[in-house]
């Protein structure tokens, strides 16, 4: 089991949340609007995960014409949603957090005038003839000599620039004869000389809040001398998939089994978030068994995934258990696959909540629900703005079917023609053909107001093959 020990868990509990999910809206959702998110600029602060108190509507179910607008869906779940408190972090462990703060400089890089060449430092103007070389001056050691007009010091590249020096020769334009050099080429003043904070200079900010650390801000963080940061953690993301019919891959599957694909699918996805995770499958309908197993693992948990057992089935007991453990929602989110949505917060320790979605089993599904509600959720916990996969723009190749007042999300592979990209369904969409899951580089949206896109029309395509 992996877990991270942060000291963001306490400051949840004692906020307000906003309120829920926004009631059942039918229509209306813009084209590109539904599986992405973003949040203002200057909307960071706050705690993590915040308490439902007031509402008590676990299990309520609509009619099935009272779809909730996936755009609604998602804003409900954003809005209750905030980054995780900020801790500290050693400069490789902040890799792939956002920064909690700006980082301003508090000196100049490179800290000092230094060669930019293996040569010779000189004073521009004098170095005329045959010049005396007066010393030698290396990387990593500090220039006392001075350098006097008609003079010479040898000087490594990053060496500091001794003082009266005002250029620097390199190797290859000097003529060398033991202890005097004769310069081919006149250097003009500053030449192949990195002055003091012509990278950075003290007082700038280097680096914003929200930004994601790689290779290089964390480059710069050293360079400028911190060896922690200021981050938002990675949340811990528990997934457990439910289902009497679970049978673990490697072991034996009895009859009427199946293997269980969603722990590891919505595993993989979280884990490339850059979130922790914890994997569980309870292979069971059982109510009790399912509380028990999902109230041992609650404590671990920043955000709690289920799969399975939130439709409308006999043995569908998830989404009356989630129900007991905190105030949860049950929704027809108007999008296919994924209409049955759970989401809301349950108690993962006194006085704790957390986020909790209860997606549908169907392995497709599951996947789409995690991109559309789950990725943007663990974004904002992780304080990144930018809450969705990247999107194009495609012109189809073939028409798309769709469901009025469904969102609809449809499997296509991506290719590009006369500059343009151009979209086509992968094959079946079963909502739980993985097949054409496995094929697809993009998952193409259909609004809900149109209920087919004809082959030339141009379409949102959310793409899954970058992070
Ligand atoms: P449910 O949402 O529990 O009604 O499940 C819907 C469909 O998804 C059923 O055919 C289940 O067998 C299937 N399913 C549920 N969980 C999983 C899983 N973890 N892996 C693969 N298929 C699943
Ligand atoms: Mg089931």
């Amino acid at each position: 089991m992996v877990s991270q020990p942060h000291g963001a868990a306490d400051d949840r509990a004692d906020q307000a949340r906003d309120d829920a999910p926004a009631d059942p809206v039918a229509r209306g959702s813009a084209p590109g609007d539904g599986g992405s998110a973003e949040v203002a600029p200057d909307d960071t602060s706050g705690g993590a995960a915040r308490d439902g108190g007031e509402h008590s509507h676990g299990h309520d179910h609509g009619p099935a014409s009272e779809l909730v607008a996936l755009s609604d869906q998602l804003q409900g779940i954003i809005d209750a949603v905030h980054p995780l408190a900020p801790i500290q972090l050693s400069l490789l462990d902040a890799s792939g957090c956002a920064l909690a703060t700006d980082v301003i400089a508090h000196s100049d890089i490179p800290p000092f005038d230094n060669s930019a060449m293996d040569g010779y430092a000189v004073v521009a103007g004098a170095a005329d003839g045959w010049l005396p070389v007066a010393g030698e001056v290396a990387a990593g050691t500090d220039a006392t000599m001075p350098v006097e007009p008609g003079t010479a010091v040898r000087i490594m590249t990053g060496a500091p620039v001794p003082a009266g020096a005002n250029a620097i020769v390199p190797v290859e334009q000097v003529e060398e004869d033991e202890a005097r050099i004769r310069v081919l080429d006149q250097p003009a003043p500053g030449a192949h000389i990195r002055s003091a904070g012509e990278s950075v200079h003290a007082g700038e900010t280097v680096l914003v809040a929200g930004t994601v650390l790689d290779a290089a801000s964390i480059g710069m963080l050293a360079a400028l001398g911190h060896s922690y940061v200021s981050v938002y953690p990675q949340p811990r993301v528990v997934v457990v998939s439910t289902g009497e019919e679970l049978a673990d891959p490697g072991t034996e599957r009895r009859p009427g089994a199946i293997y269980d694909a969603n722990s590891y699918v919505l595993t993989v996805l979280a884990r490339e978030t850059g979130a922790w995770t914890v994997r569980r499958m309870i292979g069971s309908d059982d109510r009790e068994r399912l509380r028990e197993a999902i109230e041992e693992l609650l404590p671990h948990a920043d955000v709690l995934v289920t799969t399975g057992g939130v439709s409308a089935g006999r043995y569908d007991l998830v989404k009356v258990v989630l129900g007991e453990l905190g105030d949860v929602r049950f929704s027809k989110v108007g999008m296919r696959p994924g209409m049955p949505q759970a989401f809301g917060f349950v108690e993962a320790d006194p006085g704790r909540f957390i986020p909790c979605f209860g997606l549908p089993g169907n392995p497709v599904s599951a996947y789409v629900s995690f991109e559309v509600f789950v990725r943007p959720t663990i974004r904002r916990m992780q304080g990144r703005r930018d809450l969705s996969r990247p999107r194009i723009s495609a012109t189809l190749e073939a028409p798309l079917d769709s469901i009025l007042d469904k969102v609809e999300f449809t499997r296509v592979t991506l290719r590009r023609r006369d500059g343009e990209w151009q979209a086509r369904p992968t094959g079946d969409q079963g909502s739980g053909i993985l097949r054409s899951l496995v094929e697809a580089d993009g998952l193409a949206e259909v609004p809900a107001d149109r209920d087919r896109l004809d082959v030339g029309e141009r379409v949102v395509v959310h793409l899954l093959r970058s992070a």
